[in-house]
């Protein structure tokens, strides 16, 4: 796949590849676990249509997002899927979600009574997960008080509880905590008395889900986001020894090679100067394009298989790095900022490391300016 002679700076998605995760990572699940693919922020910057197509010719169960936007947009291309929407729902958007026939995250007990009034005033049913808040501090009812929003949903007509779930907050970090909070869930669902509701999906686990499914507690389904993508970086999950391939590779183009003698500072700031004469290339993306300032004088990219350092400041449209190593290279080259070249690899996780930020970020942080390029084929 070769698309350096039409852009600057430019995304490839490995729908192949995307497909064989899913399958690996469902192989790793016992029978009827259920798969929740999660593809808010237009799929993690890898756009929705393209990957929920073919999410769904993998057999993804169900698909999570964001909020009601994000949801309509899938919508174009899975009607008749559910749609879990992951957010708060603010008051204008309740019609809306109600008349899609998404499905809402019900974390309080007005929550549940406004759900039930849009959708009465509606005349329609409107599906709901119940969240528990067990240690995350962000959506969810605190455990603690679950039962009564269990309550108020069973006594709405116009509300059909479909699932229950919570989110970890530490599951890479701290397998005990997750572990806690793993308790506390399944006692709130038991307190409820709907720990054997065979109809509701249960679930917690995301990527770097661990040890969720034992005969012991309700779970029968996992919420899939960065692992699908290609990036694993959790030694405690269930999913660490799922050979994932990479999904997404992201690349740009030597605009420009010249020499500075000794002594030349480089970019914005003067944060870089030379210590010799060294050879440069101008690459033709930036900030703009998804290289964070974070990543000056400090990341790398990779031309002909060689780590090219990163020199002074990344600035908008251009990014300066050190090719004195790379012999005989020609303007219109292709650089790789995330991906292989030749024997060597640049991982999302490295290049997070880099920008001090995480995968998630890193995807997200790729901005409109960059054409994805889709390569269908199954292999
Ligand atoms: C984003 C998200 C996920 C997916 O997490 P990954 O780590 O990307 O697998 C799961 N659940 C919730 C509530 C989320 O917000």
């Amino acid at each position: 796949m070769s698309y350096s002679n039409q852009h600057r700076c430019w995304v490839e998605i490995d729908l192949g590849a995307l497909e064989r995760n899913l399958g690996r990572i469902r192989d790793n699940l016992p029978q009827g676990v259920r798969y929740v693919a999660v593809v808010k922020a237009d799929a993690y910057g890898h756009g929705v249509h393209q990957t929920a197509s073919r999410l769904m010719q993998a057999n993804a169960d169900a698909f999570a997002v964001a909020n009601v936007e994000e949801g309509a947009r899938l919508l174009e291309i899975a009607r008749g899927w559910p749609i879990l929407v992951l957010g708060p729902v603010l008051p204008e958007e309740e019609n809306a979600l109600i008349q899609l026939g998404l499905v809402a995250t019900v974390s309080s007990c007005e929550e549940a009574i406004r759900f039930s009034e849009s959708a009465g005033n509606l005349g329609q049913t409107l599906d709901v997960h119940v969240k528990i808040d067990t240690g995350m501090g962000r959506l969810g009812v605190w455990h603690e008080e679950a039962t009564r929003v269990f309550q108020t949903i069973a006594s709405s007509e116009n509300l059909r509880l479909r699932g229950i779930y919570t989110h970890y907050s530490d599951a890479v970090e701290s397998p005990e905590f997750t572990r806690e909070q793993r308790a506390r869930f399944v006692q709130a669902v038991r307190a409820a008395g709907l720990e054997d509701r065979n109809d509701l999906l249960i679930h917690a686990d995301n990527s770097a889900g661990t040890e969720a499914f034992d005969r012991n507690n309700p779970f029968n389904a996992v919420r899939v986001g960065l692992l699908q993508f290609g990036v694993t970086q959790y030694p405690s999950s269930v999913f660490h020894s799922v050979s994932i391939e990479p999904v997404f590779r992201f690349f740009t183009r030597v605009g420009l090679i010249k020499s500075l003698p000794a002594g030349t500072p480089v970019s914005y700031g003067r944060t870089y100067v030379t210590k010799e004469r060294i050879r440069t290339a101008i690459l033709t993306a930036g900030y703009g394009d998804g290289i964070p300032t974070a990543a000056s004088n400090r990341g790398e990219v990779l031309i002909r298989g060689q780590r090219c350092p990163i020199l002074g400041r990344v600035t908008m449209d251009q990014t300066v790095v050190d090719v004195t190593k790379v012999e005989n290279l020609e303007v219109g080259e292709k650089a790789v900022i995330i991906g292989r070249s030749e024997s060597s690899e640049i991982t999302v996780s490295e290049f997070s490391r880099w920008t001090d930020s995480i995968p998630w970020e890193v995807f997200c942080s790729v901005t409109k300016r960059v054409p994805r390029l889709y390569s269908t084929a199954r292999k």
